[in-house]
């Protein structure tokens, strides 16, 4: 798709509203990871530098359209300033004379945040009305904040319909990255899915298996896979009721020429625990009470060769019990081969999701990695090939 952006836009002595996603952890009342700060930092420049008035609206947690006083963005606007090394001007409502005073003190390259767009319930709801109170103050739109684009709420849809719209800097560059891993990518294309529940994830494989020329299936959801293969998986997390549904997933990507990659050999133990003694076992030997935490070393080995016979990777979901060493071995191992691969430029290397996001950074690859989506929900539902209103909204 081909979206607008700040490049296309006349922004001398416009107010711009941007949207940003400022739901960023906090403890004990202070911003504890500014990462998704720094992340809206290009876009505020370019405006600034552009000679607009920069008005930031973002969500935090879910106060359900009440005011909730525990979540305000008031703590935020001033880690803002901080990142910034400029002030950041804030005010306590989002809509209405508060805000419109706050908007109309402000002069080109000032910067404010208004208060939780969800202490209003006309944010979730994509109330007409209350997107219109939102646009009176401002002459264009940006949507900076990909991670709440699967929503249509009125900062992340409605908006864009009522104002000249435009993807901001960050959304850009995560629309580009996304299109070179999925949309448009360079073959051979390799996904890895990994994680503890083929449940979740059902519509994320249908997916893929129509769009990727191999993908490698791991983590929990590949015990589900081999027992449904018919291989004996002992006391392992396993959705036996998802059984026939593995084998549908198998017969689609037979029938779209998608190479599937299930386990060769498994890491087993007894309990999960840090330290518990871990066995590698050949398919079919896992005893009664043993449970299969990690991808063998021979199924990791063989996901490397496979990602350096590809051109691009997509990557969601960690290969084993990343979190209890040692099962995080197959995780570590597949995560520096893909890094080592992006970094010598060989392959484009994609990869999102929470935990897959924090096994990357234990890693210590995340850099090496062409991108890596912080987007969640978001980029999920990407990754399923769903459309999402917020996106959508931007096309031109
Ligand atoms: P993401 O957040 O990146 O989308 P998921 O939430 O789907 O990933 O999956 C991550 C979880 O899967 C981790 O908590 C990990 O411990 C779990 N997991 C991976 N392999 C196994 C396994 N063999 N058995 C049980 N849980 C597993
Ligand atoms: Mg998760």
């Amino acid at each position: 798709m081909t979206f607008r952006t700040l490049d296309d836009a006349d922004l001398a002595g416009k107010r711009a509203l941007v949207r940003v996603d400022f739901n960023v952890p906090m403890h004990e009342g202070q911003v504890s990871d500014d990462t998704r700060l720094r992340a809206a930092v290009p876009t505020i420049e370019k405006l600034r530098a552009g000679g607009a008035t920069v008005i930031l609206l973002a969500h935090f947690d879910r106060p359900k359209g009440k005011r909730v006083p525990e979540m305000t963005l008031a703590p935020i606007a001033a880690a803002l300033a901080t990142v910034l090394g400029s002030p950041v001007a804030f005010a306590e409502d989002c809509v209405g004379p508060v805000a419109a005073a706050a908007v109309g003190a402000l002069k080109p390259g000032d910067v404010l945040l208004l208060e939780n767009v969800r202490f209003h319930a006309g944010e979730e709801k994509n109330d007409p009305d209350f997107a219109k109170a939102l646009a009176a103050n401002g002459d264009l739109y940006v949507n900076d904040a990909f991670s709440a684009a699967h929503r249509a709420h009125a900062s992340t849809e409605g908006l864009a319909h009522l104002l000249p719209a435009y993807a901001g800097e960050q959304m850009r560059l995560e629309l580009t990255a996304l299109d070179k891993a999925l949309g448009n990518p360079e073959r051979p294309v390799m996904g890895i899915v990994g994680g503890s529940k083929v449940s979740t994830k059902l519509d994320l494989l249908r997916n893929l298996v129509t769009k990727l020329d191999k993908l490698a299936i791991g983590g929990g959801m590949a015990n589900t896979f081999l027992y449904a293969q018919g291989h004996d998986v002992g006391s392992s997390y396993c959705e036996k009721d998802l059984a026939e549904t593995a084998r549908e997933i198998i017969r689609l990507a037979g029938q779209n020429n998608c190479k599937l990659f299930l386990p060769i050999d498994i890491v087993v133990a007894e309990k999960m625990a840090p330290g518990a003694a871990a066995r590698v076992r050949g398919l079919g030997s896992v005893d009664e009470d043993e449970r299969i935490l990690d991808a063998g070393p021979e199924s990791v080995e063989r996901l490397c060769r496979a990602m350096a016979n590809s051109k691009t990777l997509i990557w969601n979901g960690p290969l084993g019990v990343f979190e209890i060493p040692p099962f995080d071995k197959g995780t570590m191992t597949a995560a520096h081969c893909a890094a080592e691969l992006a970094k010598e430029g060989k392959l484009v290397a994609v990869a999102g999701g929470g935990d897959t996001v924090a096994a990357l950074n234990a890693a210590g690859c995340a850099d090496d990695f062409t991108f890596v989506s912080t987007a969640g929900g978001a980029f999920l539902e990407w990754m399923e090939g769903k459309e999402l209103p917020g996106v959508a909204a931007l096309a031109s």
